[in-house]
């Protein structure tokens, strides 16, 4: 500490580089200061750091972290501390460039695995960066004295010791994780896909904020003929409304709540922060939203359960395009979900290529069966859920025609659900007999080839960038991923990027499908945590599903596939 102390006073004024000088570790009272990375100048990423507290520091009480869930919920409460700290006891703006900032990974409305606050048996680990104060390009020594010395510790103290916290509050985040968790695993016994609890709230403040609607949203509450009831093991019984396995389709009047509700279900893979509102929302956790995506690159998808005798006898069991159609991208999303093991799709009109969805009988009479390559959604979706077991929950205002395929029938009246399966379903006529279509295939064999996955640029052998959520540069692919709408979080972004790398370098040569060897790289990542993707200490990785991660390479432009 007085090392740390005396090394910047020796340094001020100094030119930036001198703070090379400071990197190592630092007993502090109460914590160990480890300086990881210094930045090479003002303007560049701020530096490293991580502070340990050993548990009977932070005393964090055992109940709370004692099972993995209950951990990743409590390390995800300390790092929003953590936050909360540094803005009440940060400055911030101290010179030039990122002079004065300390930030910590994290917020949002989900509650993800990331490597920002790490809790073991004997202590807790923070990671931060911090930006090392200059004036001009001068090392500004006094200032990173008071950031050190005045800040970190009232930053630590505030946010990781458990006496300074809101225990109340702690014990919500904790239990309200557990609960969801259990939630989710709940369904698949029941035969349920998703559940909306009673009083949740969907609607998000804007289509940028995805915090709740402050004023004026209706709160859910389920028709009774569709209410189920669950004992939650911290919250007790909750009723709400459980959709069925099998095809379910939500349907209303534009404006009524239809997307609103299926982008909640799209999301309900993830848990939420207490107040967020869809606290108590679960859909299976291989649930998939399914979307046209024109002008996306595909790479050797069979796409021929939807697809077939395309003009000039282009072969669709193994399709390529650079610049995908809206039907020909939506198949490829499905077949891809499908092979990653998705068992719930999702799939919006509003996002979604009419000639995929529906061929209504007048067209057909127009337009002869041989003559049209697209075998749409509404004559394959049964097939999907009596060969494969998959289930589909659409939304379809616009187009009768799946009322003759749907098993549960939910209207938004006013952002209302509401049962009208009954009603539908005396609207339904009977399917007409059709050829036998082209059967799934999920496990393709299919994989990458090594320029797919190379993540050099220049000279660099790794150059892996995340600019924005939805956009990864890795190597010098520049990967588009503003169709993968669960991707939630740019440190998920980031971590895919490191996760492509690693499968690269392990078990990329010989696996047989994508999906298998990327299965081997979550699997890694489950027993070695996230650290294992970088060889550097860093707080800023949040675990992505296994989808998200596919999705990311099957959308990489360039390379060969095998
Ligand atoms: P649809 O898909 O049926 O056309 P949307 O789901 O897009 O309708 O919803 C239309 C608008 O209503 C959106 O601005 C949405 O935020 C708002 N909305 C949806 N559900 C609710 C609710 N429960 N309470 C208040 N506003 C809602
Ligand atoms: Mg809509």
């Amino acid at each position: 500490m007085h090392t740390l102390r005396k090394r910047l006073l020796a340094l001020d004024g100094r030119g930036y580089k001198a703070y090379k000088a400071i990197a190592g570790r630092y007993a502090f009272p109460g914590f160990t200061l480890s300086i990881d990375h210094v930045q090479g100048d003002p303007f560049a990423t701020p530096s490293r750091i991580s502070v340990r507290l050993p548990m009977g520091q932070a005393a964090l009480p055992a109940e709370l972290w004692r099972s993995p869930v209950r951990r990743l919920a409590l390390e995800d409460f300390l790092a929003r501390c953590l936050r909360r700290a540094i803005r009440r006891h940060v400055k911030g703006q101290r010179g030039s460039g990122n002079s004065g900032e300390m930030r910590v990974a994290g917020g949002g409305q989900q509650v993800l695995q990331r490597n920002a606050v790490l809790i073991s048996e004997d202590h807790v680990e923070a990671r931060l960066t911090l930006g090392l104060p200059a004036r001009g390009r001068r090392a500004a020594g006094r200032e990173a004295i008071a950031m050190f010395f005045d800040e970190l510790p009232a930053v630590v103290q505030d946010g990781l010791c458990f006496a300074q916290l809101d225990a109340n509050a702690a014990a919500r985040h904790v239990h309200s994780v557990e609960d969801q968790q259990y939630l989710r695993d709940w369904l698949r016994g029941e035969d349920l896909v998703a559940f909306v609890a009673d009083g949740a709230v969907l609607p998000r403040a804007s289509g940028v904020d995805d915090r709740p609607l402050a004023e004026g949203a209706l709160p859910w509450h389920a028709p009774d003929s569709l209410a189920r009831r669950v004992d939650l093991p911290n919250a007790g019984e909750v009723r709400g409304l459980g959709i069925p396995a099998g095809v379910s389709l939500i349907v209303g009047g534009g404006f009524h709540g239809k997307s609103t509700l299926l982008q909640t279900l799209e999301r309900g893979v993830y848990d939420h922060i207490p107040g967020d509102g869809r606290e108590r929302v679960a859909s299976l956790a291989d649930a998939v939203k399914i979307r046209a995506e024109d002008g996306r690159a595909i790479h050797a998808v069979d796409i021929s359960p939807f697809i077939n005798h395309l003009p000039f006898g282009r072969d669709t069991t193994r399709f390529s395009s650079e610049n995908a159609s809206g039907s020909t991208s939506q198949a490829a999303n499905i077949v891809e979900a499908l092979a990653c093991g998705s068992r719930l799709l999702l799939i919006d009109e509003d996002t979604s290529a009419t000639n995929f969805m529906i061929r209504d009988a007048r067209m057909q009479a127009l337009v002869a069966d041989d003559k049209e390559p697209i075998t749409p959604l509404v004559q394959r979706v049964r097939d999907l859920y009596t060969q494969l077991g998959v289930s589909s929950i659409i939304v379809m205002g616009g187009s009768g025609d799946y009322l003759d395929v749907a098993d549960t029938v939910i209207m938004m009246d006013n952002y209302a659900p509401r049962d009208v399966t009954d009603k539908a379903r005396a609207l339904a006529r009977p399917l007409p007999p059709r050829p036998a279509a082209a059967p799934f295939d999920t496990h393709p064999r299919r994989c990458p080839g090594p320029r797919v996955l190379d993540a050099s640029r220049g000279r660099r052998a790794v150059k892996i960038d995340v600019r924005e959520t939805h956009l990864l540069d890795y190597g010098e692919h520049r990967i588009d991923l503003g169709a993968v709408e669960q991707l939630v979080d740019r440190d998920q972004t980031r971590t895919i990027g490191l996760m492509i790398h690693y499968f690269a370098e392990h078990g990329a040569e010989d696996c047989e499908t994508l999906a298998e060897g990327l299965r081997q790289v979550m699997h890694a990542v489950e027993r070695h945590g996230l650290d294992c993707l970088s060889p550097f200490k860093v707080g800023n990785l949040a675990l992505p599903r296994l989808f998200e991660l596919a999705a990311a390479i099957n959308r990489i432009r360039e390379g060969e596939w095998r």
